[in-house]
């Protein structure tokens, strides 16, 4: 079998006032069954996009999706996809409804795909659902706004389990908890990976927190690809100016590198009818003439290690 989600030349426009906005603008990549593919860059790069283009939330403008190996680019986003490919919201609070608590939170998905014949059946699945994710069982009949974010994160976690998914799209799913709690879900995802050998597609702004639960890491810059490799290779070979400036923005004991701070300094190319040139080419200290008129592309430099950058391999020693 290939592999379990293949994404080809996905592009994504929305039209505006201004014209065309280009939010994913022809991504290709793959994840295999049971991994994760960590997607990062800023705000606005189209990562989200591409979490709800992939589990067919958004109709595609171009390009192919083919899950299981099956293609599923046009198809609905129907309940036996459902089924099969959830989704985690970043902000637990406003993607669980204030007036349902947690147990009807978690058993509505049941019901509606019909998955168990009695009462009880339904009652044991959402005891066993709240034991997984570590919701003690006396806040079954409390709401959203008397817990905290970890315990809101761990519902929105529960209610995409319980269709028993096989793959995950995680939408910046620790970004809006403290600290402390972020290692607390990271940690409970991971776990839950490994037990039920689900794919995920974890989407972040920050690359720190990417580092340990994925196996591939692609790093966006407005809707396209700036550079994708496993993740020990990216940390440890980053090729591409925009991963090096992301990756020097991680606090230092976490990469202990004693990698300078890169300050991203320049305007943020539009992503309305973008002109040809490479999109990072504003910010980009190594910027020259040809990389505001022709996009670089990707290209292998190391083995299953890939850049767009037109002077990738001047920039690290490598011409
Ligand atoms: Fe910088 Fe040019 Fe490479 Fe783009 S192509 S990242 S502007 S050096």
């Amino acid at each position: 079998m290939g592999a379990f989600l293949e994404v080809k030349n996905l592009k994504k426009y929305f039209r505006t006032p201004h014209g065309m906005l280009h939010a994913v603008d022809g991504l290709s990549f793959s994840i295999n069954q049971g991994k994760t593919l960590g997607v990062v860059g800023e705000s606005g790069c189209g990562k989200s996009t591409l979490g709800r283009l992939v589990i067919r939330l958004l109709d595609a403008t171009e390009g192919s999706i083919f899950f299981e190996g099956e293609e599923i680019t046009n198809k609905k986003h129907s309940n036996d996809l459902k089924r099969r490919m959830q989704i985690i919201f970043q902000d637990p609070y406003s993607s669980l409804n204030p007036r349902m608590t947690v147990k009807e939170t978690i058993i509505e998905p049941m019901i509606i795909h019909n998955m168990y014949r009695s009462g009880k059946e339904v009652l044991n699945k959402l005891s066993e659902i709240m034991d997984t994710v570590g919701l003690a069982q006396r806040f079954e009949n409390s709401y959203p706004h008397e817990l905290d974010g970890g315990r809101r994160q761990r519902i929105g976690i529960a209610r995409a389990l319980v269709l028993q998914p096989k793959f995950i799209v995680c939408d910046e799913p620790v970004s809006a908890l403290d600290v402390s709690i972020q290692a607390q879900i990271l940690n409970l995802m991971q776990d839950l990976q490994d037990a039920k050998g689900l794919t995920y597609m974890f989407i972040t702004h920050n690359l720190s927190v990417v580092k340990h639960i994925s196996d591939d890491i692609m790093v966006m810059y407005l809707g396209m690809t700036a550079e994708i490799s496993g993740s020990d290779e990216l940390f440890e070979k980053t090729l591409h100016p925009y991963s090096k400036a992301l990756l020097a923005a991680i606090p230092e004991p976490v990469v202990h590198s004693g990698r300078r701070r890169i300050l991203l300094k320049g305007e943020l190319t539009s992503p309305i009818e973008p002109k040809p040139g490479c999109r990072f080419a504003a910010r980009c200290d190594y910027a020259t003439d040809k990389c505001f008129a022709e996009y670089p592309v990707l290209e292998e430099i190391f083995p299953a290690h890939f850049a767009a950058c037109h002077y990738v391999r001047e920039i690290n020693g490598l011409a």
